[in-house]
């Protein structure tokens, strides 16, 4: 017997269709995101949907996302590609293949694979929104960074709270690191085989980890911000102030490291409460300031981040804010004759630059009404023979009890136009 499972035609499992009307949501939060990361000068960046298996090593070789959940391919040329499991490193490769001027500052919307365990919130193809500002290591860009984001969640009336961390820079990381280690190897023989090898490869790595277990020992780890080099300390207290000076909130987590291995110094994350702490994170990003070097670039420091699409609709959702969005007609063409007149109208209807359709032609002219009312459209136009003949449409609200009235067909457009524009 055949199961859901393993009908092959049906999505793969993790992975899922996004269709109207849900999907007029969906364009409304990247059309927002575009407006805001548009006005703060970033530019559009479409990277393909694959790359080289290096480009994503450079997210690092230990992390979940490399190791576990990559979708690794060989083209039919034996090369070694893998499907991107996040947005940075692309952006990062076209950016050292193609050497644009500094600052560069994109934004992008893109897929993301990764094979994790499906659960709500969490998919094996997810969407995210993000931008990436290559050139400055100025603190005032992480600020514009952050707040760009900031911005972007209150457009779009999702209540997000920000927590925020320094990964410190090249002089203060590795004594970190060390001093880590050897923190947490003291309780290694208490904790396990599979603590102790994770320590060994990288004691980064355990911080972010959600093992029930493990929590009294990382929450009793040294913390990077206490061992900040002058240099780092400087630029995380300007990122500081400038959210002040912003008045944007914020939350200090020391021990916020974020799943990728490139992050260099400023480390971010939004929150929200209205999902399980599992998914409850809605957007993070970060510095990489040694990615572009290490992708044989010119040494450029960099900032970004990534907003999960589905994450954002979970908590719209979670919060009652997830309203009808206006994606209704503004005219339902019902024409009884079914001739070149209903063609020409519908055509003009949208060539004026209006949300306009119809149904097939040949059905009744009730249910051609019928399903002018599902539609949700404001305005149906009739065209039956008696109108036509004298070169007129009849016009009416498809809502409330308004009367229908004559136009003369080649006004219907404008008439329309100036009765939407009136009731806005
Ligand atoms: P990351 O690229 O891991 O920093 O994730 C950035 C954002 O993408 C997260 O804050 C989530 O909102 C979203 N996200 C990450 N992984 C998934 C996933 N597997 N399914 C859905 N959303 C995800």
């Amino acid at each position: 017997m055949r199961t859901v499972a393993d009908d092959p035609f049906r999505a793969p499992k993790g992975v899922h269709d996004v269709l109207p009307p849900d999907s007029a949501r969906w364009s409304e939060l990247v059309g927002a995101f575009a407006r805001r990361a548009e006005r703060a000068g970033y530019g559009l960046v479409v990277t393909p949907i694959f790359e080289h298996l290096e480009v994503f090593e450079r997210v690092g070789v230990t992390t979940d996302v490399v190791k576990k959940e990559m979708y690794e391919l060989e083209d039919k040329g034996g090369r070694r590609l893998a499907l991107r499991p996040e947005g940075t490193a692309p952006v990062v490769r076209a950016f050292v293949e193609h050497r644009p001027p500094v600052p560069w500052k994109v934004w992008y919307l893109a897929p993301n694979f990764r094979y994790e365990r499906p659960q709500k919130g969490r998919y094996r193809q997810h969407w995210q929104l993000g931008v990436e500002a290559l050139g400055p290591d100025d603190p005032d860009l992480d600020v514009e960074v952050i707040a760009l984001a900031e911005g972007f969640y209150r457009d779009v009336g999702v209540d997000a709270s920000l927590v925020l961390n320094s990964m410190g820079d090249d002089q203060s990381r590795p004594a970190y690191i060390h001093a880590l280690r050897a923190y947490l190897l003291e309780h290694a023989d208490a904790l396990g085989g599979e603590f102790r090898s994770r320590v060994e490869e990288n004691p980064l790595r355990v911080l972010d980890t959600k093992v029930a277990e493990w929590q009294e020992v990382i929450e009793r780890a040294p913390q990077l911000t206490e061992s900040l080099s002058d240099q780092a300390r400087e630029h995380f207290e300007r990122v500081q102030h400038g959210l002040d000076v912003l008045g944007i909130d914020y939350t200090l987590a020391p021990r916020l490291v974020r799943g990728f291995d490139y992050y260099t110094s400023t480390t971010f994350e939004f929150v929200t409460a209205k999902l399980e702490a599992a998914q409850n994170a809605l957007g993070g990003g970060g510095r990489y300031d040694r990615m572009a070097e290490e992708m044989g670039g010119p040494p450029t420091p960099g900032i970004g981040f990534g907003i999960g699409i589905e994450r954002l609709l979970l908590a719209l959702e979670a919060g009652d804010q997830a309203g009808p969005v206006r994606d209704r007609l503004d005219v339902f063409v019902v024409d009884t004759l079914g001739g070149d007149d209903g063609l020409r109208l519908l055509h003009q209807l949208r060539e004026e630059g209006l949300r306009a359709d119809r149904t097939a032609v040949g059905r009744s002219m009730k249910a051609q009404w019928k399903a002018a009312d599902r539609s949700g459209a404001t305005f149906g136009v009739l065209l039956a023979p008696d109108e036509v003949s004298r070169e007129v449409a009849g016009v009416k609200a498809l809502a409330g009890e308004e009367t229908q009235v004559e136009v003369p067909l080649l006004d219907v457009a404008g008439w329309i136009k100036e009765r939407l524009e009136r009731d806005r």
